[in-house]
């Protein structure tokens, strides 16, 4: 058998000690169980939906911009990089981190804000878990279960959040959220991989599309500090090659705090094993003075790009689409394709299927889908 655990550490989640699999499985051999969870999520349908779903530009709004796909490719990278150097489980991070969006509705976060309104009187909608739901039940690959059957490391990292009534009803995998106790270092350590992505390439994708300016920048002290740094190095460098060094020095200045930080906090705690690391508070964290950095940046990428007027428009255009859908659905459930459909009167039922429906489009499909039930000269 091949020790796929050799240059862990004690406290990393070991591939050989995982909690296992909802049905058992022979072990897979030539993988360790992360990578089999890995090429499952790879596999998947909702996996391919990532590349027309996008965050917080429209798929068509411009081929250059990050798509969720191409988001969880970068912070699966930045990932790996993280877990190495602290000797945690690379293989869990990239599975974690290539199924944390797979959840995700179309149009960003306004789809899902807008889902979670119309689910209210239904159990509500709330992303984290509706990945979760995809990969263990709305997926459908196998002849012997429904969706991936993921480790519960996978499926712990994935579930980054949940509400206190959903975890009730999780079982093993909601009862952290109500003990108050951490995730593997591997999860904590993902979610602030996703952190570190989104920044930067929100960074990136803002001054690509012109609604944000170098001058603007010039405000976050983080971005301004790279930028001189940049300017320092290479005076005079044009637009482009200028804003890529500086992300690239902002990246792997918030790598190496990580790395920094969460080195000392794991060499104080010494947590013996998984289970110390779960009992202990987070010990994956940025410094306090990158925190303060990090929290100064997505205070103004907030108030200057994902509230620009013209991302406004964007916003309500697809709250009505999601909205409107919903709503006809509800209202004519026999507009939905037959696997949709409910065949008792049960509404908690159907508008759960309903909201798998929409979480599951992406961009273009809801757009389409729009066309075809509002407008007479769609078929
Ligand atoms: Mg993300």
């Amino acid at each position: 058998m091949i020790d796929f655990d050799c240059n862990l550490a004690p406290y990393a989640a070991h591939s050989a000690k995982s909690r296992g699999r909802h049905f058992a499985e022979p072990a897979p051999g030539s993988r360790s169980e992360f990578q089999r969870d890995r090429d499952r999520i790879i596999h998947s349908t909702a996996f391919r939906r990532l590349e027309y779903k996008t965050q917080v530009f429209l798929n068509h709004e411009g081929d250059l911009f990050r798509t969720r796909l191409t988001h969880s490719i970068e912070v699966a990278q930045i990932g790996r990089t993280l877990a190495r150097s602290l000797r945690l489980n690379e293989d869990l991070v990239e599975a974690t981190a290539l199924a944390h969006d797979l959840g995700h509705t179309p149009f960003g976060h306004v789809g899902q804000d807008v889902l979670n309104e119309c689910m209210k009187d239904y159990g509500g909608f709330e992303h984290n878990l509706q990945s979760l739901r995809v990969v263990d039940h709305l997926e459908e690959h196998y002849g012997a279960f429904d969706g991936l059957n993921l480790t519960f490391e996978t499926r712990e990292g994935i579930l980054k959040h949940c509400s206190l009534n959903n975890a009730r009803l999780l079982g093993d995998l909601g009862q952290r959220f109500l003990d108050k106790t951490q995730p593997s270092l591997e999860a904590q350590l993902t979610n602030l991989a996703d952190e570190i992505a989104y920044n930067n390439h929100d960074i990136d994708d803002g001054l690509r599309s012109g609604l944000l300016t170098m001058a603007q920048m010039e405000e976050v002290t983080l971005f301004a500090r790279h930028r001189h740094a940049v300017e320092a190095q290479y005076p005079g460098l044009p637009g482009r090659r200028a804003l890529y060094e500086t992300i690239r020095l902002m990246i792997t200045a918030m790598t190496a705090d990580l790395v920094e930080t969460s080195a000392a906090l794991l060499r104080d705690a010494a947590p013996a094993g998984i289970d110390d690391v779960r009992a202990a508070p987070p010990l994956i964290r940025f410094s306090d003075q990158m925190r303060a950095e990090t929290t100064a940046l997505k205070r103004f990428l907030y108030a200057n790009l994902y509230r620009h007027f013209k991302v406004n428009r964007m916003r309500v255009k697809a709250s009505r689409i999601v909205r409107d859908l919903f709503d006809a659905f509800m209202t004519d459930p026999v507009l939905l394709p037959p696997d949709y459909q409910v065949a008792s009167s049960d509404t908690l039922k159907q508008a759960r299927k309903i909201a798998d429906y929409i979480a599951g489009m992406t961009d273009r499909y809801a757009i389409r889908e729009h066309k075809r039930i509002f407008s007479l000269d769609e078929l």
